[in-house]
This record gives structure tokens, C-alpha cells and sequence, in this order.
């Protein structure tokens, strides 16, 4: 493992492991299968890179995306690891380069699609070569039970069997138990080291408000963002266009990304996003699983998601460098209409009870005024104390109103008409509308008929849900009536108070405060977050052009050349010196050789003072 570490500084330049990487690797090291849980941006592909390295032999890494594939080979080679793929996209001479270089073994690293797995002839020159190991990335795709199955991972279940010397490790970011066991129990993992990361991504900072306008929301959450990359992710493929639109119309460089566009725009469009040279992509649910970039820096959702697990995975886009992100929801009541209308046009009644249970655990989230890492981190199984500091209920942006006296209306209709109704009929007692039902069932003379005339329907609905995610009332499925829970009954018998959440809309005016939030990060290792000082973050913005240059030069996304954690270090610690660079975050040997001199030139330039923001001193080596 002294090896291993010595690589990890060397030739990747960090100082130390992330959480997991050393054990994981060490099992490989020791030819063991492994099963590897753990969040986005967690540090996986170094996993399987490292011991490429370490190990004589290839490295197989099974990947689900030609174009993830790309950038994947892309990240690595700029390290200094000789990676290639061999893909359906490719020619016959570009596949047989690459089989020559695989077999006078100056490839070490080869990503190649499940299909491929299958092909005799690809097969045979794995015999010939001798694998090493196989890594099998999104290894969720294998589960029906996960978000983004894909049928051509089955024809992975022979793995094991084919190659029975061979380890084999499998890596995702999906971590409910029953993705696990499918993974384990499909591959045919024999005795496999089992690691289940933490999932709470705590650079990431949860906010959601209630939908008013959302286009001018998003509108002014972007501008509030300026020059920051982030992904809006919108239900429909209309909404997508129009929200483009909008965005373009008022000066944000936007694009759209769905299924209904070709697949050339689309990768147009992804391209221009991963390559920083437009600021938002504007996606339905199609896009995510094909993009590695790690500078993404918010996402915006502008419609309630389906499923926590695909809020989570999501908003996970964000942040994947370690620096602070935002992820924000705007949701309505309409949105929970849109989707119980699509769940009662689902085809089979299983379906329709897990999208059902689904949305209740999404508005659990979004309604309960809880801290929200605990709703989101009880989706995997994993407690939290709640109080994280970076949600808006922690952070006190969750306003509050005493609704004792109303829910006590509503619960109280809710009793008197036999806890046998919805929230539909419940609303039209309280506010007193006499519905041809009302009449029939004699629930005009009631004496709850019609208690309240104060507040609109909406209201009543609203607050409803409010004590059906606070666990105040309860529904057994999606058709039957609403009952008062023991907890409920404390708040009717006023024992207990009612406390509502309320989000009005936000001001503006947070301008400065939430940008400067954003722009937080960690001095050149691993540490806490720390916002830069104006000067720096001049020197910052003068690197980020540096390095939008040099990709452009390369046709290669600027994310792979250096992250924005590795930015953000060299704009605080100034390094001026190869010796200083060295020690900055995220620079090993071969990118200090590649691009060391121009990062340099371009800091000394700037400290000599060639620029109006430069106003520190000189601060020359690692500046901690
Ligand atoms: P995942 O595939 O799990 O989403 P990646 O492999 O893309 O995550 O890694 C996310 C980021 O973390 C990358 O920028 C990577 O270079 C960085 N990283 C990985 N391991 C370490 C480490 N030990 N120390 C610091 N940064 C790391
Ligand atoms: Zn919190």
C-alpha cells in the first residue's frame, strides 16, 4: 500500500485517501471481488485507476456511455495513466491501434461498453492479453430495482464464470439494499469486500421554496449565480424549450437538452455545457448519466422530481470537486397533481403502489419542515442528527406560522365525516361548498360545514399535506379516506401545537450573501471551506480563462485538465515556483510538466501587480 500512496501523490496529486479508496483498493490488490457504494463524486474511478497502475496486466472498466466512456479516458490520460476505449463509435484501424497498444502493453487501462464483453473476437484478445481486473462502473444499470437499468448489463452475469481468476469490482452511486444484492447476486461476486459509503454530500447546500413564477425564479436563482455552471432540470420537454428560451431571451448563455431533440443536437449541446462555454443546460430527466463534470456548481429543479432517489442523484451533479454547491427546488401543488395524474394512468397496479409511495417520500422531504439531510439520507438507510448548518431549515431560511386553530378544523372534519374521505371532500366541508356529495351525505350540518371562509381552497389543501407529511393524518393507499394519527389527535385535543411551514417568496437582495456562499471552497487539501477574498477570486476568474483556453486548444472538457477545487487552491496559495505547484491539490507530475509553466506565468503575472485586483503579498509555497 506504500506504493499505492506514493502513486496517489505522484501521479494524482492528492495527499491522502478519500473515505473507502485505500480499503477497496487494497482488496483489489489482494484479488478480491468487491461491491462499492458510494456517492457521486466520492472518488470512484480512482479505485479501479490506481491499481491499473499497481497491477501488471489490463484493466477492463465496463461503462454504460460511449460518451462518459470519452471523458472518462479523457480524465485519466491527462493524469498520466495510459487509458483508451474500443467502442461501436470507432473505425476498424482506430480499434486495431488500440488492440496493438493493449498488446505491447502501453495501454493499461481499456473502457469498453458491456456489448463488447460479448464480441468473439474481442473476447479472444482479452485470452490473449490477460485481464487483470475488471471494473464495472454504474453497476446499478444491471437492477430493474435501480434508476437507470439497461438491458446489455445482464450479459455481464457470465463474468465470473468466464474469467474465474480475475477479480472483478463493481462501483455505483445507488445504494438502496436491494440495488445492492441485485448487483452482488447478478455479477455472481464470490465473497466480495462490501463498502457502503456516506451519502451525505455535505458541500452540498438543500433549499426548497414554493413554485410562484417559476421562470423568473430560476431567472433570477441564475443570476444570482452569474458565471457559475448549472443544470435546470424541468419535467416536460416543453418546459425545457420554453425555460431555454427564457434564459437566452434575457442574456444566459443556455441550452436545451431532451429527448425529442436529435441525437446531434444534443450532443452539441452537452458538449458546450461540459466545456464551459455556455452556463446552463436546460434538461429534462434524459440528462445526467453521461457527464463526468465536476464543476458543476448548482441544480435547480423546476418541477417536483418523481423519487427522492431521482432528487438525490440529481441534485448529486452538483459539486462532484468537493467545492460547495447549491441545489434548490421550486415546487407547487400543481406538480403533485401532474404526477398523481400520470400515476393513475400507470399500467399495473405494483407500478402505480411504488410510484405512489414514491411521491409521498419526495413530499415528505419537501414538506415536513425537517432538517432536510435526514429525509434525503433515510432514503439509504443512513440516520442523521439533522442540524447539518447547509439546508435552508437549518439555516433558519424556513419561515413558520401557528396553524393549531386550522388544522383543528381540518382534522376535526376529518373525524366528524368518519375518516373515510380525501383531502377533496374534506376542503369542501371546511370551506363550506355544497357539493352535490355534501348534500347527499348531509355533511352540510355539520358543524365544521363551512367553519372557515377565510382562507382559499389552495390553502386548505395545502395544509393538509402539510399534516399528512407531519405525520398528523395518515392515508393506508393513494384511494383511501384520510384518518388522525395518535399524533394528530394530541394537536385536535389541543394538547400539542401545529407549527406550518410557510416559504415566502424570497426576497432579493441575497445576492451577495449566497453567491459569496457559493463560491466557498477548501484551501489546497481537503479541509474545511473557506470563501475567497475578491483578490483571489480575480486570480481565480484569470485561471478559469487559462484553462478554457488550453481545453479549447485540446478539444478536451476544462475540467479534466484541472478542477475548480485545484483553481480555487492555486488562486489562495499563489504558488510560483514548479516546487510550489507541486503541492497544490490535484496537480501530480505529468499535468505540473504539461501546463505548469503557463498556470505560473499567468500567477506571477498577475501578483506582479499587471492587474488592478492583485493587492496581496507575494504568498510562494502551500500557504496553510
Ligand atoms: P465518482 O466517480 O465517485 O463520482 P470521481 O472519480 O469522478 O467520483 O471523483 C470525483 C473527484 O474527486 C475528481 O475530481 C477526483 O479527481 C477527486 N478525487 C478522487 N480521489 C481523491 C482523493 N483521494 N483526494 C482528493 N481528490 C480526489
Ligand atoms: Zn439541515
Amino acid at each position: 500500500m506504500n506504493d499505492a500512496l506514493e502513486r496517489l501523490r505522484t501521479t494524482f496529486g492528492f495527499s491522502g485517501f478519500r473515505p473507502h479508496q485505500k480499503e477497496i483498493i487494497g482488496a483489489i490488490m489482494d484479488d478480491r471481488d468487491v461491491f462499492a457504494a458510494l456517492p457521486t463524486g466520492g472518488g470512484k474511478s480512482l479505485c479501479y485507476q490506481l491499481p491499473a497502475l499497481l497491477r501488471d496486466g489490463l484493466t477492463v472498466v465496463v461503462s454504460p456511455l460511449i460518451a462518459l466512456m470519452h471523458d472518462q479516458v479523457e480524465g485519466a490520460r491527462q493524469y498520466g495513466v495510459p487509458a483508451a476505449c474500443v467502442n461501436s463509435s470507432l473505425d476498424a484501424r482506430t480499434v486495431s491501434s488500440v488492440y496493438h497498444d493493449v498488446s505491447s502493453g502501453r495501454i493499461r487501462l481499456l473502457y469498453a461498453s458491456p456489448e463488447r464483453l460479448k464480441v468473439d473476437s474481442f473476447r479472444s484478445a482479452l485470452r490473449e492479453w490477460g485481464v487483470s481486473l475488471f471494473a464495472i462502473d454504474e453497476a446499478h444499470c444491471i437492477s430493474e430495482w435501480g434508476h437507470e437499468f439497461r438491458p446489455d448489463y445482464r450479459l455481464l452475469a457470465t463474468l465470473r464464470s468466464d474469467y474465474p481468476g480475475t477479480p472483478i469490482a463493481a462501483f455505483t452511486a445507488t445504494a438502496t439494499r436491494r440495488v445492492q444484492d441485485d448487483i452482488v447476486k447478478t455479477l455472481g461476486l464470490r465473497a466480495p469486500l462490501i463498502v457502503r459509503g456516506d451519502f451525505d454530500r455535505r458541500e452540498i447546500f438543500y433549499r426548497v421554496e414554493r413554485k410562484e413564477k417559476v421562470a423568473d425564479q430560476i431567472l433570477s436563482f441564475v443570476r444570482e449565480h452569474r458565471d457559475q455552471p448549472g443544470i435546470v432540470y424541468r419535467s416536460t420537454r416543453k418546459a425545457v424549450d420554453q425555460c431555454a428560451a427564457y434564459l437566452n431571451h434575457r442574456g444566459i448563455a443556455a441550452a436545451a437538452y431532451h429527448a425529442g431533440l436529435s441525437d446531434v443536437e444534443r450532443g452539441t449541446n452537452q458538449d458546450l455545457f461540459v466545456r464551459d462555454e455556455i452556463q446552463v443546460i436546460v434538461a429534462t430527466i434524459a440528462f445526467g448519466m453521461g457527464i463526468d463534470k465536476s464543476n458543476v456548481r448548482w441544480v435547480v429543479h423546476g418541477d417536483l422530481p418523481r423519487s427522492l432517489e431521482a432528487y438525490y442523484q440529481e441534485t448529486g451533479r452538483a459539486g462532484r470537486d468537493g467545492v460547495t454547491a447549491q441545489a434548490c427546488l421550486f415546487y407547487g401543488p400543481q406538480d403533485i397533481a401532474g404526477i398523481r395524474y400520470h400515476i393513475d394512468r400507470l399500467q399495473s397496479e405494483q407500478e402505480r403502489e411504488r410510484a405512489t409511495t414514491q411521491l409521498r417520500e419526495m413530499l415528505r422531504f419537501a414538506d415536513s419542515g425537517q432538517c432536510r439531510r435526514v429525509g434525503l439520507l433515510a432514503h439509504f438507510d443512513q440516520q442523521h442528527g439533522g442540524n447539518c448548518g447547509a439546508c435552508d431549515v437549518c439555516a433558519g431560511d424556513v419561515e413558520r406560522t401557528d396553524r393549531t386553530t386550522e388544522a383543528q378544523m381540518a382534522m376535526s372534519a376529518v373525524v366528524r365525516t368518519g375518516q373515510r374521505f380525501g383531502a377533496h371532500h374534506i376542503v369542501d366541508v371546511v370551506t363550506g361548498s355544497l357539493t352535490e356529495r355534501v348534500e347527499r351525505l348531509g355533511h352540510n350540518r355539520l358543524p365544521t360545514f363551512g367553519v372557515s371562509s377565510v382562507h382559499p381552497r389552495g390553502f386548505w389543501l395545502d395544509l393538509i399535506g402539510d399534516l399528512e407529511s407531519a405525520g398528523l393524518l395518515r392515508r393506508e393507499g393513494p384511494k383511501s379516506g384520510l384518518t388522525v394519527t395518535p399524533a394528530g389527535k394530541l394537536v385536535l385535543f389541543a394538547k400539542e401545537r401545529f407549527m406550518a411551514v410557510d416559504r415566502p417568496p424570497r426576497v432579493d437582495g441575497g445576492r451577495a450573501a449566497s453567491a459569496g456562499a457559493a463560491r466557498r471552497a477548501s484551501t489546497g487539501d481537503e479541509g474545511d471551506p473557506m470563501p475567497l477574498r475578491p483578490s483571489q477570486e480575480a486570480l481565480f476568474e484569470r485561471l478559469r480563462e487559462l484553462r478554457r483556453d488550453l481545453a479549447r486548444g485540446q478539444g478536451v472538457p476544462p475540467y479534466v485538465i484541472f478542477s475548480d477545487r485545484t483553481l480555487i487552491a492555486m488562486a489562495r496559495i499563489r504558488p510560483t515556483t514548479r516546487m510550489a505547484l507541486l503541492r497544490v491539490h490535484g496537480i501530480g507530475d505529468v499535468k505540473a510538466e504539461r501546463y505548469g509553466d503557463a498556470f505560473l506565468e499567468t500567477i506571477v503575472r498577475f501578483v506582479r501587480g499587471d492587474d488592478p485586483g492583485a493587492d496581496d503579498a507575494v504568498v510562494d509555497g502551500d500557504g496553510s
